[in-house]
């Protein structure tokens, strides 16, 4: 049986498999401007605590574990709306191009699930730069977008096989860019295949 897979790990898988292999198998990682605004943020969010506002209940920061899919992470924030459950993910900046935030909110949503037997169907995401909440309907096709993700994840874990880097326009906002030069290694795989 594998290990719990960190429900962040969901998220660099999808910007990049081979970063995720790099943070989580190589256990490599270097901050860069994003990451550092990432985890102050995090930093603060992740004060354990709870309060109403008004017919809002909210709890920040408690543990979220599914056996099922052995996923384990820390909420941002749950809130309690007509006993209702939402998990909230915080980010720093705006919506970006691409979905891996969602597939983490749907991840916290699985956890919830079979935590307390109650269905999510709604999550949000919300961005610190626009202070602008993104609603995230757990759907069919995000959970078993989720479900796929996890389940490579879970392979890539357990046979420690290192995903190719491809140079993509991702890179360009990658912290493990200089550790991981993805268009010096293809030039030199290129030059060797050549020579
Ligand atoms: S630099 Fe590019 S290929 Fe390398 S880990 Fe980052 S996103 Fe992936």
């Amino acid at each position: 049986m594998t290990d719990y897979i960190p429900i962040a790990s969901l998220n660099h898988y999808a910007y990049c498999h081979h970063r995720c292999w790099l943070m989580f198998c190589a256990s490599e990682f270097i901050d860069n401007q994003y990451t550092i605004e990432g985890t102050t943020l995090h930093e603060r969010v992740h004060t354990n605590s709870e309060e109403n506002r008004g017919e809002t209940y909210q709890i920040r920061a408690i543990w979220l574990k599914s056996e099922r899919y052995r996923l384990i992470g820390k909420s941002d924030l749950i809130e309690k709306i007509d006993g209702q459950l939402y998990p909230i993910e915080y980010k720093r900046g705006k919506k970006g191009q691409w979905d891996n935030d969602e597939l983490q909110v749907c991840a916290q949503a699985f956890c919830l699930e079979e935590m307390t037997g109650q269905s999510i169907n709604t999550g949000y995401i919300y961005y610190a730069h626009s202070h602008q909440r993104q609603e995230v309907p757990i759907s069919e096709s995000l959970r078993q977008q989720t479900i796929m993700t996890i389940n490579a994840i879970q392979t890539m874990m357990t046979t420690g096989k290192m995903p190719q880097a491809n140079y993509t326009k991702r890179c360009k906002g990658c912290s493990l860019y200089t550790y991981c030069l993805p268009q010096a290694v293809k030039k030199v795989k290129t030059y060797r295949e050549e020579s």
